[in-house]
């Protein structure tokens, strides 16, 4: 069994933890994707996972395709400027005002590790505030309470990072004003900067109120500190401007990834010019990398925004979360489980608990076994949920009324079978 074999190769069988399925024996084996579909050792899934939010037109897009095979042709790397990525610069700065200046990486990790120490470098203090279950990659400066599968495997804190960087990440409560008054007043002037997931897709989902993203803004500016945003899931996906956009806040700096690259590996920092101005080789902070800026994901991300900017395809996929999120609630009402539906544009996910879902405590409140089981079941049914109550599930522009309809039917004999299995 291939599963056994990845074992003896890679840790947990694995190359990254959220490929494991903790409530199943192995894995699932991925053989090829089209559309909202997945195919698979389990037969044809319909997939609500979407390479975690990396697909947002669904898979090999034609025009995604072609763009890549038309780069494929002329080479897929100099390490030199090409005409592309500044296209694709000026595309992001267009739709993204706060993000005058950029540099284009290859991960969303790279993408929040140099924001941070951009941060640093240009307010010349150490210490930055994260917040509970927010995910921001795996680097040390990050590693702290984090969310995705840092927390579905219970290792929020990963061992290896040193201690003294973890007493410079100093963690708040998310969606919590007083408390994060109270944190920043704490850290005094050794703070450098607050790095946010303006909406949380990596705890579930979780929506912050406006009144929070505003208190990011206004304090960080009162004290001197930078506001990141971490947009690797939001930006391209609440609509064109991100997060940002939709709540009307402007961060000083931002990181975006996932949807931008169009399923090819990409991070990007950017945020405003006499700040970016201190990336080397402009200035004193550095930053470099052999694949910055691929051609391959910068050739690829131009077409996801040429699709993006005519706004069809956030009107279908945000059509289908909305038609996902109003089904489970039905269904699961009609036969009598505490639901949660959370939403927002192509993002959804749902706890099995009563009440609201607005912090982390609140995720962590809900019966994650049931999800799971759910989870376990769908698959029976060729529905991929998201695998796990800390991810977020993502509807794609593939996500027509169809797949909808085929989704919800069976959702509704999954929801049943948990019925009758849990008596
Ligand atoms: N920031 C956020 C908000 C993310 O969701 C992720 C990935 N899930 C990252 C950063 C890290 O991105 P990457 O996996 O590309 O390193």
């Amino acid at each position: 069994m291939l599963f056994e074999r990845a074992r003896q190769v890679f840790p947990g069988g694995v190359n990254s933890p959220a490929r494991a399925l903790k409530h199943l024996p192995s894995s699932l084996v991925a053989r090829a994707a089209s559309g909202p579909y997945l195919y698979t050792d389990r037969g044809r899934l319909v997939d609500y996972c979407m390479a975690f939010g990396a697909i947002i037109l669904g898979h090999a897009h034609p025009r995604v395709k072609r763009a890549v095979e038309e780069q494929l042709e002329r080479g897929w790397i100099y390490a030199l400027l090409t005409e592309q990525e500044v296209e694709f610069a000026e595309a992001i700065r267009r739709h993204m005002p706060s993000v005058e200046k950029m540099r284009i990486v290859n991960t969303g990790t790279e993408a929040t590790m140099n924001a941070i120490r951009l941060a640093r470098g240009y307010t010349k203090r150490d210490v930055i505030i994260k917040f509970d279950g927010n995910f921001h990659g795996s680097h040390d400066y990050v590693l702290v309470k984090a969310g995705s599968g840092a927390a579905t495997w219970g290792i929020p804190t990963s061992a290896g990072v040193p201690q003294d960087v973890v007493k410079l990440t100093v963690v708040a409560p998310y969606n919590d004003v007083d408390a994060f008054l109270k944190a920043v007043k704490e850290v005094g002037d050794r703070l450098a900067a607050v790095i946010a997931e303006p909406v949380a897709g990596n705890y579930g989902l979780i929506i912050p109120d406006a009144e929070f993203l505003k208190a990011l803004r206004e304090e960080t500016k009162r004290v001197g500190a930078l506001l990141i945003f971490d947009e690797v899931i939001t930006g391209f996906r609440l609509g064109l401007g991100g997060a940002q956009g939709r709540f009307g806040i402007r961060p000083d700096l931002t990181t975006l990834g996932k949807a931008v690259g169009g399923g090819f590996p990409i991070g990007i920092f950017g945020g405003r010019a006499e700040v970016m101005d201190l990336v080397a080789p402009s200035g004193p902070v550095y930053n470099a990398g052999t694949y910055n800026a691929h051609p391959v994901s910068v050739a690829a991300g131009l077409a996801v925004l040429k699709e993006l900017e005519t706004g069809e395809p956030f009107r279908t996929a945000d059509e289908a979360a909305e038609r996902l999120a109003k089904g489970i609630e039905d269904i699961a009402g009609r036969l009598g489980f505490d639901v949660v539906v959370k939403k927002i544009a192509s993002m959804f996910q749902f706890y099995f608990k009563k009440g609201d879902v607005k912090t982390p405590q609140d995720v962590r409140e809900s019966n994650e076994k049931m999800y799971l089981k759910l989870h376990e079941i769908a698959l029976r049914h060729g529905v991929y949920l998201t695998p796990s109550q800390f991810e977020v599930n993502f509807t794609s522009a593939a996500h027509t009324r169809e797949v909808v309809e085929e989704t919800l039917a069976a959702l509704e004999k999954a929801f049943q079978q948990l019925k009758t299995e849990i008596g």
